[in-house]
């Protein structure tokens, strides 16, 4: 069996353009396009390529990133503070994410925490963590939320299937792992403490691998026609010095015994992105509209 593969690019440019039409006549509706400002402190270059990526991605449908600010290094948390304060009072500003990590000086839980719950389109305000654990409405995390996305756009039945969640972090595991018990999943979380990792993943109808681990998972922890989705981002450089993406997941004999599997890159990557853009627009609706 040769695996489908669940193309995260495709479904993200998909996503993006009803956003543009949908910003379109949000702006026609209401005189102003939704504002989002991401906020990046100190000179970390990963961060660079993600915040330009983030802003240019809202620039293309319409979103308003005029707000967003590059901080120097030597920014306080106090400045921070102050300016996060601000946004969260400017009604022209719908989303605001501060991008990690910030600077060692900087307490990144207490820079979070500030951001207005309404306002945090990145999901990660205690507020928006405890909504998804009670199962009530509110802005969710931008990664978990593209994996859900990814597999319903694929119809993967998930209510009384096995899903397995590899990794347990707040960023990915723990919230792609409520998410999918809110679907009416049986869900397991496994981690770098869970023994017999094989025997778990075994067991997935659906298996999330967000584990930051290159080719964690190989064809032989999967239960066949089980769909696989591989959040993990890693740099490999071979002994050329030549650089490439893998995933957590062992892509060419994986997807032997798969039914589906994302691929890295153009899988869950730019979904993340398109849920963020999705979130501002959530937002700016809820304090518009509803
Ligand atoms: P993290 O380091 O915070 O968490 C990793 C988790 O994996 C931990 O809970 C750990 O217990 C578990 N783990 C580590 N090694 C393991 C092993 N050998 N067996 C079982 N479990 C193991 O990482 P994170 O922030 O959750 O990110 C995970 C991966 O996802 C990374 O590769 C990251 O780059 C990627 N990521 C991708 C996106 C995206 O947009 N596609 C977004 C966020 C993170």
């Amino acid at each position: 069996m040769s695996a489908a593969i669940l193309d995260g690019k495709a479904l993200a440019a998909r996503i993006q353009a009803e956003l543009t039409c949908e910003v379109q006549s949000l702006q026609e509706r209401f005189g102003r396009p939704p504002g989002l400002s991401v906020l990046w402190v100190g000179e970390n270059p990963a961060s660079a390529a993600y915040v330009r990526n983030k802003n240019k991605a809202g620039q293309a449908v319409g979103i308003d990133v005029a707000k967003s600010q590059h901080l120097k290094t030597s920014t306080s948390e106090t400045q921070l503070l102050a300016l996060i304060d601000r946004l969260n009072a400017d009604v022209s500003v719908d989303g605001i994410l501060v991008q990690l990590p910030l600077p060692e000086h900087i307490d990144s839980d207490w820079v979070l925490n500030r951001i207005a719950p309404e306002k945090d389109v990145d999901g990660l305000h205690p507020v928006n963590l405890g909504r998804l654990v009670r199962g009530e409405p509110g802005l969710r995390s931008c990664t978990p939320a593209g994996v859900m996305r990814i597999l319903s756009e694929a119809g993967v039945p998930l209510a009384g299937r096995t899903a397995v969640v590899i990794g347990r972090s707040i960023l990915v595991g723990k919230p792609v792992a409520l998410m999918l018990l809110e679907k009416d999943a049986t869900v397991i979380t496994a981690h770098s403490r869970t023994a017999d990792l094989a025997a778990i993943t075994q067991m997935a109808d659906v298996l999330v691998v967000a584990a930051g681990r290159p080719e964690l998972v190989t064809a032989a922890m999967v239960r066949p026609g089980a769909v696989v989705i591989d959040v993990g981002i890693n740099r490999f450089t071979d002994y050329e010095g030549n650089s490439r993406l893998v995933g957590d997941v062992d892509f060419d004999s994986v997807r032997e015994v798969a039914a589906a599997i994302t691929p890295v890159p153009r899988g869950v990557g730019p979904m993340t992105v398109t849920m963020l853009l999705a979130n501002t627009v959530q937002s700016y609706k809820q304090r518009l509209i509803e």
